[in-house]
């Protein structure tokens, strides 16, 4: 069996110029590697009483999505501003040019709950830290771990993570 790098391709000066993106489309569009990456994902996680699992917009969604369904949880997005239709708490953080917000359902998360929060790629880690400070300044829950597809070591990113456990299926 192909590795799951195989099937992540770098995409030079994508968004802009000088920046290499890795595009997880082709582990997506392949019905082999979509069902090892989220049966790795159960194998892990099916046995911690796991309540909520989170996902972060927009391809963390895809993820968080089969994997709350692996494991016979609930899913709940993190999204983009004026995404979410009912009250949200929100969050504004700093980007490398400017602000970005992320925003939640106020009533997404039940007190008590054990949550896992999954993103497709740990890069900076800017993203990740505005969501784990937005779970963690509105809800009474547990945050088990922190999960992505892919972690760019080389960025640093882990050192945000608030000393919750990381787990990344692969790395660069
Ligand atoms: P960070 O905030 O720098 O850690 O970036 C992580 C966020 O940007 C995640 O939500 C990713 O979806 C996205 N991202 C950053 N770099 C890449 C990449 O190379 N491929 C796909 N998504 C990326």
């Amino acid at each position: 069996m192909k590795e799951i790098k195989e099937y992540i391709r770098d995409i030079p000066d994508f968004p802009k110029e000088g920046i290499v993106f890795k595009d997880i489309s082709p582990l997506l569009n392949h019905s082999d590697t979509f069902n090892r990456v989220i049966e790795m994902w159960k194998e892990r996680y099916a046995n911690h009483g796991i309540d909520t699992v989170v996902g972060v917009e927009a391809r963390g969604f895809v993820f968080a999505a089969a994997v709350a369904y692996a494991i016979g949880a609930g899913c709940v997005m993190i999204r983009k501003p004026r995404e979410l239709p009912y009250k949200t708490f929100s969050k504004t953080y700093d980007l490398e040019y400017g602000t970005d917000t992320l925003e939640v359902h106020q009533d997404a998360i039940d007190p008590g709950n054990k949550v896992l929060v999954i993103d497709d790629v740990l890069a900076t880690g800017g993203t990740m830290e505005a969501v784990l400070e937005l779970l963690m300044d509105n809800f009474k829950c547990e945050l088990v771990e922190v999960t992505f597809l892919m972690e760019l070591s080389f960025l640093g990113g882990r050192d945000k993570m608030k000393n919750l456990p990381v787990y990344s299926l692969v790395s660069y």
